[in-house]
Parts: C-alpha cells; sequence; structure tokens
C-alpha cells in the first residue's frame, strides 16, 4: 500500500553505495564456513598495499581505525606519558586512541580555512615531552605534510596519520598515510570505503607492522588462518599482551569490491561537491576552501559554515529544519574540548582552541555518498536554499 503521510524518503547521512559483487562475496564467504580472518582479508590487504604502492608486509587489515591508531602508537614503544600533539578538531576516537596506548594527548588549534592542525600550533605545543603528532587529514583536505615532516624531522618525532577521511587524498602526488611512521585508515559504514567496521594499518617500518599484526590478535605469533588452514595445526605462542582487534573475512569480502569502485565513488562526489559548490555560492553560509594545488582532496566530508549573525539562524535550527526536509546530516565535530570527560579529566576549555570551538559550533555536513542520485543532490540544494535563502 502506498504510505501517504511522508511520500519523501529520508535521506540518510553517509549512506554506503553497496553492489551486487560486495553481496555476491559476503555470500561465498557465508558459504565457504570461513568467516574469520583468511583467505578474504589476505587478499584485501594485497589489493590495497597495491593501490597505495606499497609493500603488502607494510600494512595489516583490523576491525577499525581506532584499533589501527592503539596498536600503531603501542607498536611504535613510546615510553608511557609521552605527549603526542593532535587537533582539537576530530572524532573523539583520534583523542581515545592516544590515552589508550598509555600516552598524553596535547592539542594544537587548526588553521580555520583548511580546518587541518596548523604546523605553527603544533610548533608552538612542543615540550621536552613531545614524542609524536597525530596529524589528521579533516574532510579528506591533505594536511601540510610538508612542513609537519620537517617540524618532525627536526624535532626527532614519529608521525602517525589519522587518514579516516582520507583514503584517497595526495600531497604533492605522494598519498597520505605514507609520509609518517603509521598511516590509519577507516571502513566503517558512513566512510569512502567500506566494510561495516574495519580498518589499516599502514607501516613505513615492516618491523613495526609486523608488531602491530601480532599486537591486533592477542599477541599471538601466528594467525588463525594459519592454525586452521589447511597446513596442519600450528602452536602459536604468546609473545605480547595484545587486543582482539582482527578484521573478519566476512568484511574483507565487502572492502575487496568496495575497493575496485574507489576511484569510480570519488568522481561521483567530485560531482556532487562541485554541485553544491556552485548551487551555495551566492548564499550567506561558508563553504569547503577549494583543494589546494597539488594536492588531491579525498571530497569526504562537505562542510558548510552556518553564522548565526549572518544567515539568520542558528545552526542547531538549521539542522533541525534540514530534518524536517527529511535530509541527513552530521556534525564534524564539535571540538574535543566541548565534551566533559576532557574537560573533567584535563581541564580543558573550549576557548583555549578558539579556532576549532568556532567551527565546530557553526559546522554542518550535508550528505556526500555516491549512493546519492542526482534528484537526491537537488533535494539538498533546495532545502538549505530555502533555509538559508530567504524568500
Ligand atoms: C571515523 C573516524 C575514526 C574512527 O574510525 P573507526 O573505524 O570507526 O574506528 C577516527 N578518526 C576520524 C577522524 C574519524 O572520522
Amino acid at each position: 500500500m502506498a504510505q501517504v503521510d511522508n511520500p519523501v524518503p529520508f535521506l540518510v547521512f553517509g549512506a554506503p553505495r553497496i553492489e551486487e559483487p560486495e553481496i555476491a562475496e559476503a555470500e561465498a564467504c557465508l558459504r565457504s564456513g570461513w568467516l574469520g580472518t583468511g583467505p578474504r582479508v589476505a587478499q584485501f590487504e594485497q589489493d590495497f598495499a597495491d593501490w597505495r604502492h606499497v609493500l603488502p608486509s607494510q600494512v595489516a587489515a583490523v576491525n577499525s581505525c581506532t584499533a589501527a591508531l592503539h596498536v600503531s602508537m603501542v607498536a611504535a614503544g613510546l615510553e608511557p606519558g609521552s605527549e603526542v600533539i593532535t587537533t582539537p578538531l576530530t572524532f573523539c576516537a583520534t583523542v581515545n586512541a592516544i590515552l589508550h596506548a598509555g600516552l598524553s594527548p596535547v592539542l594544537a588549534d587548526v588553521d580555520p580555512v583548511t580546518q587541518n592542525i596548523d604546523p605553527d600550533a603544533i610548533e608552538a605545543a612542543i615540550t621536552p615531552r613531545t614524542r609524536a603528532i597525530l596529524p589528521v587529514h579533516f574532510a579528506g583536505r591533505p594536511c601540510d605534510m610538508g612542513q609537519i615532516m620537517a617540524i618532525a624531522e627536526r624535532h626527532g618525532l614519529l608521525v602517525i596519520e589519522d587518514c579516516a577521511h582520507a583514503i584517497e587524498s595526495e600531497y604533492r602526488g605522494q598519498a597520505v598515510g605514507t609520509f609518517g611512521d603509521f598511516g590509519c585508515f577507516s571502513f566503517y559504514v558512513t566512510k569512502n570505503v567500506v566494510t561495516g567496521e574495519g580498518g589499516m594499518i599502514l607501516g613505513r617500518d615492516e618491523e613495526h607492522v609486523a608488531r602491530a599484526r601480532i599486537l591486533a590478535l592477542h599477541g599471538m605469533s601466528k594467525d588463525a588462518w594459519h592454525r586452521f588452514g589447511d597446513k596442519g595445526y600450528r602452536h602459536y605462542q604468546v609473545v605480547e599482551c595484545g587486543f582482539k582487534y582482527n578484521m573478519m573475512d566476512l568484511q574483507a569480502a565487502i572492502g575487496i569490491h568496495q575497493l575496485a569502485r574507489v576511484e569510480q565513488n570519488w568522481e561521483r562526489r567530485r560531482e556532487l561537491w562541485l554541485r553544491y559548490d556552485e548551487a551555495f555560492a551566492g548564499l550567506p553560509i561558508g563553504l569547503p576552501a577549494p583543494a589546494e594545488a597539488d594536492t588531491r582532496h579525498g571530497y569526504h566530508l562537505y562542510t558548510i559554515m552556518v553564522d548565526e549573525a549572518r544567515c539568520g539562524i542558528s545552526r542547531d535550527d538549521f539542522l533541525e529544519a534540514m530534518n524536517a526536509a527529511r535530509i541527513g546530516t552530521g556534525v564534524h565535530y564539535l571540538s574535543i574540548p566541548e565534551h566533559p570527560y576532557y574537560q573533567q579529566r584535563f581541564g580543558w576549555q573550549p576557548e583555549q582552541w578558539p579556532q576549532a570551538m568556532s567551527l565546530g559550533r557553526q559546522t554542518v555536513s550535508l550528505p556526500l555518498s555516491p549512493a546519492m542520485t542526482d534528484e537526491d543532490a537537488r533535494r539538498v540544494v533546495e532545502a538549505v536554499t530555502a533555509i538559508v535563502g530567504g524568500s
């Protein structure tokens, strides 16, 4: 029976584009009886390594980017309490992973135009206890890796790149995640390549990656595939106190085909991005800065700025109005020191990082999924224009 109350379907923010090959592979995986870490994870690692032009021994699939960040920092062997400089405009997982690794997060404010960590603020935050920099390539825009790597070299610091938004991003022709000691990727449902939950560690040093891989599976010296495969039973040895962070074949089954379409999906998001840029040019809202020369933007989040003084509507009322128009939105992000946990533990206040605070209080992420139709994009444009465009 036709629905009369709500004829317009809700446009889900960050809906993944799942196609027949993923479905067939997931089915084949289920029918094979091997759901856990095995040949499909190995294949996904190989594909990812080939795509980023690194060795298979330089990558390790895990079950989230949070896990990737955590074990990377443990594998790096930093002494407890070492300071890690990161951005206040990120998902809480970035900071929580630093804490879980027994390290101490230090925030350095962002550049108001790029919304990425400001290299000058990194310099200013360095103390004798600083051991690492953890930049986040926000919304898919590569950080200034030239300056960040120069600072790291000058001060002898490790670099761990949070590439959760930036699977396709490049800086001066080089893929992000390959500059630092580690690059950590997310395949969460809203990200550019999805496996449901999932992540990847990319490391410059093969020994670091080998240790991260062991840490991601209980600290066992041989993974389950090698123990229970057709080569006969193999004893394992526990060589570290590890975690349970391994990726399943069922997840990799999706990822293999998602990765095969990574460029196609990037093209579609770029199209939507340019369409928004054009449609919103005359509106009283802030738009994302254009991609910088000699970089490749990942086009993960299209973030507009809703300043109440300029638009006549508050950011939160704008979110409500979009919801009433049956369009899902996101907020990336309220700055880290807006959250009570960090305020209570570290005494942080949002005002200490004013750029991140002000961006976080005005930002709205619009739907930018490759699953969107032209009609979906038209609805988004129409709703935003009606809400902030006056009459
Ligand atoms: C999504 C995200 C993460 C965490 O990724 P998971 O795979 O969900 O653990 C970390 N950092 C940033 C910036 C993210 O957006």
